[in-house]
């Protein structure tokens, strides 16, 4: 994948901050939101419409600020899962009245996480019974320190509900942003990333789409994860068609093929041919990668080194049923911690497993380690989907055993799956002595006669073995090129198909890169 080199080469031009808002429920982030679009996107002609597209931009005197408009930490979270990121600030919204909650604690984590600076809206400043201070004092337990008291954070004083503190907020974000000194590169094909997308009934797939370098045209061929098509239409929050779209802009296009999935990296390519060949490239990975991990998941997949500094880590997210074995379990566990080898508690907390604790591990490639307490369903089916382990305690000792056992398996070499090569199925004779014999051509790499095999049909693999016989002509061989055509007899196995494919595969241990 060349693309994105060539891509981002070029002069780079500073950009704008995009944000995203998070915070405890009902402390004010769809308020927030709703109030700075309101009263700061600039109207479409004909007072336009605005409708969500996932995104907004706003002008301010001093720059501009995009917005990505899904509130919450599922979307965030999300995104990050799927390697992406496209937020460079954390608008973290604490209600004066309330102070911190379980999901502010838990935003904070995730902002962390991702490495994103948290800027804090202190809201609902108008109520009676506000008191900010009591915030500043709630979240240094979190370590998150307020400017005025020594820390590095700004808090900023604001109300959803009568827009005082609103315009401080903004120039917080592009006080932060200036630090940040955010650059992209400001002309040529556009990169970015995809904000949300959803098949609409009237106009086909509607994909919300971030740019974060260049400049995308109406027109334009978009490769996004495993689809790609033209840019048929472009639209901006207001609903208005625009021509082209530059960093941090976002839009809604009409266009592509299929709905790529939020957090998928979207990118113009010069023309169609280019585009399906690298959106059937993909498909042909993800589908790999999707054996490579089920197959391995047990041995390499459980604990999961982040590559991060000189050691490998021991991720962690951590829940309990009491204060008091959470704070055992905090020590024992870091204590384990030894020069090669880090535990790292991501997050912990006191009660259930929940959707956000699993999104938080599978973005820092963490276990779930429940002590006493166990996780609802929604957490449950995303383990499921997304491949992360999960574990129930009830006995301190056995999670120690446990996370020490990972510990070492950390420094074992790792197991990794090649395809050697691939033959197509042309047609299949019966043999007395083999049974079905498929003759086939090699149509990728090499095929090897002592190598573990697997028969795939449209794509999806049916069976798993190994070959009883490769043959040229009348003659066993130990190898067969690309190009060539060969017949291959699978070992007890006769129900091969004109149209498989047969895959020769062989599985590496590799020293882990720590
Ligand atoms: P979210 O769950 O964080 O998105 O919170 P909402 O934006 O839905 O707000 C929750 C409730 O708090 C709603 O009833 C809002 O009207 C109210 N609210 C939000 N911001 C303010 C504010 O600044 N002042 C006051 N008094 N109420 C607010």
């Amino acid at each position: 994948e060349h693309l994105e080199d060539s891509q981002k080469e070029g002069d780079l031009a500073a950009r704008a901050p995009v944000v995203t808002i998070m915070g405890h429920v009902d402390h004010g982030k769809t308020s927030l939101l709703d109030h700075i679009r309101r009263t700061r996107v600039a109207a479409g002609e004909a007072g336009g419409i605005t409708q969500h597209i996932g995104a907004y931009h706003v002008e301010t005197g001093h720059g501009m600020i995009t917005f990505l408009d899904t509130p919450g930490h599922a979307a965030f979270t999300q995104m990050r899962a799927r390697g992406a990121s496209c937020t460079d600030i954390v608008i973290l919204v604490v209600a004066a009245d309330d102070g911190m909650m379980p999901q502010t604690a838990e935003a904070i984590d995730h902002a962390r996480a991702a490495g994103v600076p948290i800027i804090v809206a202190v809201n609902k400043i108008d109520k009676e019974d506000a008191d900010p201070e009591r915030v500043k004092s709630d979240l240094s337990q979190k370590e998150v320190i307020s400017e005025e008291w020594g820390g590095d954070t700004q808090f900023v004083e604001v109300s959803a509900l009568t827009g005082q503190g609103i315009d401080a907020l903004l120039d917080a974000i592009l006080l932060q942003a200036e630090l940040l000194e955010l650059k992209s590169v400001a002309e040529g094909a556009a990169q970015g990333m995809v904000i949300e997308s959803r098949v609409d009934k009237g106009r086909g797939v509607v994909a919300s789409l971030l740019v974060q370098n260049g400049i995308l045209n109406q027109g334009d061929m978009v490769l996004a994860g495993e689809y790609y098509g033209r840019v048929r239409a472009m639209l901006d929050e207001n609903g208005k068609q625009v021509d082209a779209a530059g960093p941090s802009i976002p839009v809604e296009i009409l266009g592509l093929a299929g709905a790529p999935d939020a957090g998928e990296e979207f990118q113009v390519v010069p023309d169609e041919r280019k585009a399906r060949e690298v959106a059937e490239f993909r498909q042909k990975k993800l589908r790999h990668n999707r054996l490579t991990r089920q197959q391995a998941a047990k041995l390499e997949n459980v604990f999961e080194n982040m590559g991060a500094g000189e050691c490998a880590y021991v991720n962690i997210v951590l829940k309990t049923d009491v204060r008091g074995s959470l704070e055992a379990l905090q020590t024992a566990l870091t204590d384990l911690s030894t020069d090669e080898v880090k535990v790292n508690i991501v997050s912990s907390g006191v009660g259930g497993i929940n959707e956000s604790d699993v999104n938080l591990a599978l973005t820092s490639s963490a276990v779930v380690i429940g002590f006493n307490v166990r996780a609802d369903n929604s957490a449950r089916k995303l383990c499921q989907e997304e491949d992360i382990e999960l574990r129930y305690y009830s006995v301190i000792y056995d999670i120690i055993e446990d996370v020490k056992n990972a510990m070492s398996g950390l420094l074992a070499p790792e197991l990794r799956e090649e395809i050697m090569g691939t033959a197509e199925v042309r047609d299949v004779f019966r043999s007395s002595k083999f049974g079905a014999v498929a003759g086939c051509k090699v149509i990728e790499g090499t095929l090897y006669r002592n190598k573990p095999i697997r028969v795939l049909r449209d794509d999806v693999v049916i069976y798993q073995g190994e070959l009883e016989s490769l043959r040229r002509f009348k003659d066993d061989v130990q190898e067969v090129n690309a190009g060539i055509e060969c017949g291959i007899a699978v070992k007890s196995y006769n129900d091969v198909k004109e149209g498989d494919k047969i895959e020769v595969f062989s599985v590496k241990k590799v020293a882990r890169s720590i």
